[in-house]
């Protein structure tokens, strides 16, 4: 643990162990990266897009709420001028160009950008399984899996998951309508209307004092112990990371049927909020495939529990922890409140990701609750981060320099900026009163 300390001087970590917000330019980006990293290939992601297509007509069946997306569990993406304006007057604020809104907070099923990779996931691990037992030959609708004989035989093996609520709930929600039996491992401070809603679906939750990274090891542990179970690693899944790193071509369909151009001089910036990394990483390195160095993604953490900036700014991915250099890890932000970050996403994220940015908690309700003032859209708090992206770039001395370094500051007025919404869509009525009626200093 005392390792690093000697070997690493990036000055950011001084303003992080003071919980100070920060902006850490990536000192690794670059405008052509190996999209081979890790062993990753862009033909497994054509290979996931199309898996969820043949997968749409169960996807249709079992929840008609898809029949307006035929299936596809996909987001809408919407202009938000009322924001920006917010951002302006009531922050101080200049956001250049136009802001979006991708989502997320709205996905079909699990309300969360989870609904990706989580249930891409499990319809994979399904279609294995299917296929190898005969359940289904190739050319089939994949319709057949909605009936008794495959929920029988699904209700033969076994899911586990370490979540902090949100992954639980794409697992938990997906795997008990197909038939298996699940356990979601939550870490104490998971939401209880999470664990309640988990439990309606007829999920198992077990739950954990410590941190989420105690849940996974006793998720990962007891699944390894039945042959029957298959365990959704969320550090190291390459399949989660498909899932996700499809909506970088689902979301490059909507901007052109809106007629947004992105190229060199026409950027895009995207902002995620960033817990263990699969899913911020999955959207990141899919979106820079498609746009190349047109795009530039920034993730946002917690000042508590800035886990990718720490293992990224040390270089020593999952290696260190947020402990490690004395914060709790602790945030309102549970979707976000991870300590040690993906070691897997770090690696892939060294060439292709521009930056992070850090904020307070006080902020993430700051924006939540701007954001229903100004668009009355509802997103939960994790999700509020996305907004420090937009707000602060040109705020920050080390954002001015990198966009005038990439050559950017001529192009800012036609530039496109979206912050990615992660979740809120399943939020209680009256947990969602409490977030916006939240007094702020
Ligand atoms: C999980 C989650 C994230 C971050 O995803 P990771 O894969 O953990 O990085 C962001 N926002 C919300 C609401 C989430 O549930």
């Amino acid at each position: 643990m005392t390792e690093w300390k000697e070997s690493i001087q990036d000055p950011v970590l001084d303003r992080m162990k003071n919980r100070e917000e920060v902006l850490w330019i990536n000192p690794g980006y670059r405008k052509e990266p190996d999209f081979g990293v890790a062993g990753l290939s862009v033909a497994d992601i054509d290979d996931a897009q199309a898996r969820l297509e043949r997968f749409a007509p169960y996807i249709r069946r079992v929840f008609p709420e898809t029949n307006a997306t035929g299936g596809l569990i996909e987001s809408p993406l919407v202009e938000i001028p009322d924001m920006q304006q917010a951002l302006r007057n009531d922050f101080g604020l200049e956001v250049p160009g136009r802001l979006w809104l991708k989502e997320d907070s709205h996905l079909a099923i699990a309300g969360s950008i989870k609904a990706r990779g989580g249930i891409y996931e499990i319809l994979k691990h399904s279609e294995d399984l299917a296929l190898e037992h005969g359940l289904l030959s190739p050319g089939d609708s994949y319709e057949v899996l909605a009936n008794d004989t495959a929920r029988e035989f699904f209700s033969r093996y076994a899911v586990h998951v370490g979540s902090t609520g949100n992954l639980g709930l794409s697992i938990g929600i997906i795997s008990a309508r197909l038939g298996y039996r699940v356990t979601v491992h939550m870490s104490a401070d998971a939401r209880q209307w999470k664990k309640d809603l988990l439990r309606q679906h007829g999920a198992t939750v077990k739950e954990y004092a410590g941190d989420y990274e105690k849940a996974v090891a006793q998720g990962r542990k007891l699944s390894e112990q039945d042959p029957m179970s298959y365990f959704v690693d969320d550090e190291n899944s390459r399949t989660l990371f498909y899932g996700y790193a499809v909506a970088a071509r689902r979301i490059a369909r909507q901007l052109e049927e809106r007629q947004v151009v992105v190229d060199d001089s026409h950027p895009l910036f995207v902002y995620l909020p960033c817990g263990v990394g699969g899913a911020p990483g999955g959207i990141a390195y899919g979106l820079r495939t498609v746009y190349g160095s047109a795009v530039h993604c920034f993730f946002v953490e917690p000042v508590e529990s800035p886990c990718m900036l720490v293992g990224m700014a040390t270089g020593l991915n999952q290696k260190i922890s947020v402990q490690d250099i004395g914060l709790t890890g602790r945030t309102e932000a549970d979707g976000l409140a991870v300590g040690r970050p993906s070691g897997f996403v770090g690696e892939v994220m060294k060439e292709c990701l521009s930056g992070i940015f850090t904020l307070t908690d006080e902020k993430l309700y700051r924006y939540i609750q701007a954001l229903w003032r100004s668009e009355a859209i509802f997103i939960e708090p994790s999700a509020g981060a996305a907004f420090e992206g937009p707000a602060r770039l040109l705020d920050y001395e080390a954002g001015r320099r990198y966009l005038a370094d990439q050559g950017l500051t001529p192009f800012l007025e036609q530039s496109t900026h979206v912050a990615w919404a992660t979740g809120g869509n399943l939020v209680p009525e009256e947990v969602r009163a409490s977030y916006l009626a939240r007094p702020l200093d």
